[in-house]
């Protein structure tokens, strides 16, 4: 997600499927798969997305996507206002410009179009946050953990952070703080479960033991985990989550919804094809989208 670096691609499908203009794809053997929703779409008011709004709406309506919800950078509400990051999220000022803009665009487009906000979780700052968040009738509020006690793990300007740390410490605090983000409670999506796999720093410790602490958080708080496709597009090449964590998180009954992470207008839908065939090939039968924070299913 953040400092957007274009990058080719990938298929990781054995049976390589023909993509048609429709958004579908056939692959012999198998039923049509369709882009049912793509749960995750930047803004550039963030300051690090490109493209109008409806230039993303346009791309969706051209796959066939029939049902979209934004999920911009919430103001980084827990940074003083002299440690702002430039361009990293939109400015708090713009929040209402944002819904607006959601919400016109909304009443107008064929797509069935949803509100949500991506909001980043920082330990301390929980009440914070739902004072900020509380004026707004969201459809879904989205929660990220992009920040291992203030260092922007997932930022390219911040890649140093990784020789100074344990790698296998890095992921136990990271899984910690994800876990803690659910149990807020103030979330109903959980963004890119494995987000710290991004750069391709794997850890020598066996994660089994913390994806089943993880999914057991996940389930007693009552989240809905979030397949995003940007993986895809960093050196980690790979959907967040990975099929091994997916497979907990369906073990332990827990819904998925789908997303891009789009940064611009071209990468609307990018990668879902393939994450509803994973998502199939786990065992769901289903992908989880909201309306004002109550979650429906859609059939895949
Ligand atoms: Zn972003
Ligand atoms: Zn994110």
């Amino acid at each position: 997600m953040r400092g957007i670096v274009a990058a080719a691609s990938s298929a990781h499908g054995r049976q390589k499927p023909t993509l048609q203009k429709s958004g579908s794809i056939s692959v012999r053997g198998a039923d049509k798969i369709l882009i049912p929703a793509d749960n995750h779409l930047h803004t550039k008011l963030c300051g690090h997305a490109a493209g109008e709004i409806d230039e993303y709406l346009d791309r969706a309506a051209a796959l066939g996507i029939r049902e979209v919800g934004f999920a911009d950078h919430f103001p980084l509400y827990f940074l003083p206002p002299d440690k702002m990051i430039p361009d990293y999220a939109m400015d708090e000022s713009k929040l209402p410009a944002y819904v607006n803009m959601v919400k016109e665009n909304a009443a107008v487009s064929p797509i069935n179009v949803k509100l949500g906000i991506e909001a980043d979780f920082v330990p301390g700052h929980e009440e914070e946050l739902e004072r900020l968040l509380a004026p707004y009738q969201f459809d879904f509020i989205t929660g990220s953990v992009h920040f291992i006690d203030g260092w922007g793990f997932d930022n390219s300007a911040e890649l140093e952070g990784y020789s100074s740390r344990n790698i296998d410490g890095i992921y136990e605090r990271y899984f910690f703080l994800l876990q803690q983000a659910a149990l807020t409670g103030l979330f109903d999506i959980m963004a890119h479960p494995d987000l710290v796999k991004k750069f391709n720093f794997r850890p020598a410790c066996d994660l089994r033991p913390l994806y089943e602490e993880t999914a057991r958080a996940f389930k007693r708080a009552g989240v809905c985990v979030e397949v995003n496709t940007a993986g895809l597009r960093y050196p980690a090449k790979e959907v967040y989550p990975g099929p091994e964590l997916l497979e907990v998180f369906h073990r332990h009954g827990l819904p998925v919804t789908i997303g891009s992470d789009a940064h611009r207008p071209e990468d609307v839908g990018f990668g879902l094809i393939e994450a509803v065939k994973l998502i199939r090939n786990i065992g769901y039968r289903e992908i989880a989208t909201f309306s004002g924070r109550k979650i429906k299913y859609i059939k895949i």
